[in-house]
């Protein structure tokens, strides 16, 4: 990707923004008012200590949780939270829970362990949603979810089952799964932290590989190499609210704030953090 065109990223409407979220579990007030936008066609990684609320964010995004207060946007699909019509448990009900819905289907979400169903083949796993949430036909699923499967190097892993995969191919399963709903947004919360170093590569490979054809990627990571290297923005978070913000060689390599530097130096120098 070149210069200018990053350059110019600010110019196009963002294909998400978030605005204002905040959010608690019981009294303890996990996101103070998060506000960022995630550029269309980029990769925006987001930093920060455990704790800090990273997987919150995402989980908001795919509106997994629901935020106390804030608007999200994806696509054309905007949620004002502050205004959702919630039952007793917290649920959205009625045309809010539509709205919910809605904006669940505009992004997929890579976990940081797979989730994947272990009665299930590596194919139905990636059919699943497609045949049982969007009501794609079964065989136009399985055509589909075996191209997928090639795209992240496992075609001939189609009829296995989880337990026979190494960790690093289960990841690139999930990877796959994400993709067959046709997410225009992809979330990764720590897709790598759970492998073995060894493992790692091959998902950041089939991460990079996205990248480079232009998917709208946030990706959750202490993979400091892989966001330098790939991500066009980054975001630090600590205690809840977003500290810095920028190019990542100004992020990461000049941070501004205290907190960054403190965080960086622990990640990248463990020892001597
Ligand atoms: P990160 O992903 O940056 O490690 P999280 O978003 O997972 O941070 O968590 C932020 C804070 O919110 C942590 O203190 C965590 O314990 C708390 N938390 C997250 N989910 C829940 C939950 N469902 N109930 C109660 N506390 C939660
Ligand atoms: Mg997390």
């Amino acid at each position: 990707m070149t210069e200018v065109a990053k350059t110019h990223a600010g110019d196009e409407r963002p294909l998400a923004e978030l605005r204002g979220i905040r959010k608690s579990f019981g009294t303890l007030e996990v996101l103070k008012g998060i506000d960022f936008d995630i550029p269309a066609g980029r990769v925006t990684a987001l930093i920060g200590p455990s704790g800090s609320g990273k997987t919150t964010v995402l989980r908001s995004l795919n509106a997994l949780d629901l935020p106390d207060a804030g608007t999200v946007r994806i696509d054309e699909t905007t949620v004002d939270f502050a205004t959702l019509r919630r039952g007793r448990h917290g649920h959205a009900v009625g045309d809010s829970s539509r709205q919910v819905a809605r904006l669940r289907s505009h992004s997929g979400m890579v976990f940081q362990q797979h989730n994947l169903f272990g009665h299930r083949t590596v194919l139905e796993n990636i059919t699943e949603g497609p045949v049982l949430v969007q009501g794609i036909g079964r065989s136009e699923a399985e055509a589909t979810g075996r191209d997928l499967l090639a795209k992240v190097g496992l075609a001939d892993q189609a009829d296995k089952y989880p337990h026979q995969l190494s960790g690093g191919q289960q990841q690139r399963v999930g990877i796959a799964r994400a993709l067959a709903l046709r997410p225009s947004l992809l979330l990764f919360d720590e897709p790598t932290s759970a492998l073995d170093p060894e493992l790692v590569g091959e998902v950041l490979g089939v991460m990079r590989q996205l990248a480079d054809e232009g998917r709208t990627m946030l990706v959750v990571t202490h993979e400091m190499l892989f966001a330098r290297d790939v991500a066009d923005q980054v975001l630090f978070m600590d205690g809840g609210v977003v500290v810095e913000s920028g190019r990542p060689a100004d992020v990461i390599d000049h941070p501004q704030q205290a907190r960054t530097q403190t965080f960086l130096r622990r990640v990248l120098d463990p020892l001597h953090g």
